[in-house]
């Protein structure tokens, strides 16, 4: 097993997490090494599930803040052991996420006695199917080990807050006809045409944009597939179209499914599968002072991430960590070691005043 030497610095430390391929399903090695560290810190009591490892400080603050950070990352693009050039980290994993990993680690390590109590989450399982999650286990198992008050993820957001998330619905709409030999199409009625209005529908609506705690969610409800037709000389008799909405988390999966049943009326729709969003929470006073400490403008999270986990808990969380989200998962995947080393002084220094 990799000894962890957390006095390494958070950059340095990143490459030495990368370095232990964590595969989602693979993340066992590294989830001994990131617990077997954090055993060794006698200021934490630690707790296992699975690949997730869980450390908490127990000072009796008047506050509790959770870290969390997933170990796993999506499959390797022959991108390592990584390789550092110019003041970056090239690698799987650099941006999403064992740079922010590492941060917390380091917070671990350097902080014996926080100014808030501080519960560390390294979990398994969030590059794969919703059901696997770490997170979501332990919330299952084990809610209490994810109790506080506050919560930061350390997804790459550029090392600026990036408040609550978009939910996510998605839907079929299915078209009906009737098969006929396409030599007497008049017979028949053909669904795949059908399919015109409900395209034209989808490509007229305006998306709405929605102002919360002063993010602007930005909404979209878009056709992702569509299915249809049964062999060269047949008039098709179903069609379906696949609608993904990203709808901003002041809605509930309730009110999302009336919006594209509205937009869609007259249709038949089918939900096929939703995730609620998270509320970005900025006027919750720990988070206030969280986006105030980071003084960079918060910005809203498109995407869906385990933030809304946290927020169905009912702590409040942000998205913070020093990688561009934009690399992720790419097999050019990096991190700069500046925003690195800022998120880590950053955090000690909110935590360690
Ligand atoms: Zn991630």
């Amino acid at each position: 097993m990799t000894d962890l030497d957390l006095s390494l610095d958070a950059a340095a430390l990143t490459v030495v997490l990368c370095d232990i391929e964590s595969v989602s399903g693979n993340e066992g090695p590294l989830a001994d090494a990131v617990e077997a560290a954090l055993r060794s810190l006698p200021h934490l009591s630690v707790d296992r599930d699975g690949d997730t490892v869980v450390a908490r400080t127990a000072l009796g603050r008047a506050e509790r803040v959770v870290l969390a950070g997933h170990l796993d990352t999506v499959p390797l693009g022959d991108n390592l052991p990584c390789r550092v050039e110019d003041g970056r980290i090239h690698g799987c994993g650099t941006t999403d996420m064992k740079s922010g990993v590492a941060v917390a680690l380091r917070v671990a390590a350097l902080l014996p006695s926080p100014n808030r109590d501080v519960t560390y989450v390294f979990y398994d399982h969030e590059e794969v199917e919703a059901e696997k999650n770490g997170l979501g286990r332990v919330a299952r198992n084990n809610p209490h080990w994810l109790a506080g008050d506050f919560a930061v993820l350390m997804e790459p957001t550029g090392a600026t807050v990036e408040g609550g998330c978009q939910g996510t619905l998605r839907a079929d709409v299915v078209l009906r006809g009737h098969r006929s030999h396409s030599a007497r199409s008049w017979m028949g009625s053909n669904a795949v045409h059908a399919a015109g209005e409900v395209l034209t529908r989808l490509a007229g609506h305006r998306a709405d944009e929605v102002e919360i705690d002063g993010l602007v969610y930005r909404e979209g409800l878009n056709a992702v597939g569509i299915t249809g037709g049964v062999a060269g000389n047949v008039i098709p008799d179903e069609c379906r179209v696949t609608v993904n909405y990203r709808f901003a988390p002041s809605k509930s999966e309730e009110e999302a499914a009336a919006v594209v049943r509205r937009v869609l009326d007259g249709y038949r729709v089918e939900v096929s599968d939703t995730a609620p969003g998270a509320l970005p929470g900025l006027s919750h006073p720990s988070a206030a002072a969280f986006v105030e400490m980071v003084g960079r403008e918060p910005q809203p999270k498109f995407g869906w991430t385990d933030v809304s986990r946290f927020s169905a808990l009912g702590v409040p969380a942000v998205n913070y960590g020093p990688g561009d989200p934009s690399v992720a998962h790419q097999r050019e995947e990096y991190c700069d070691i500046a925003p690195i080393l800022e998120c880590e002084q950053k955090m000690l220094g909110w935590l360690g005043a």
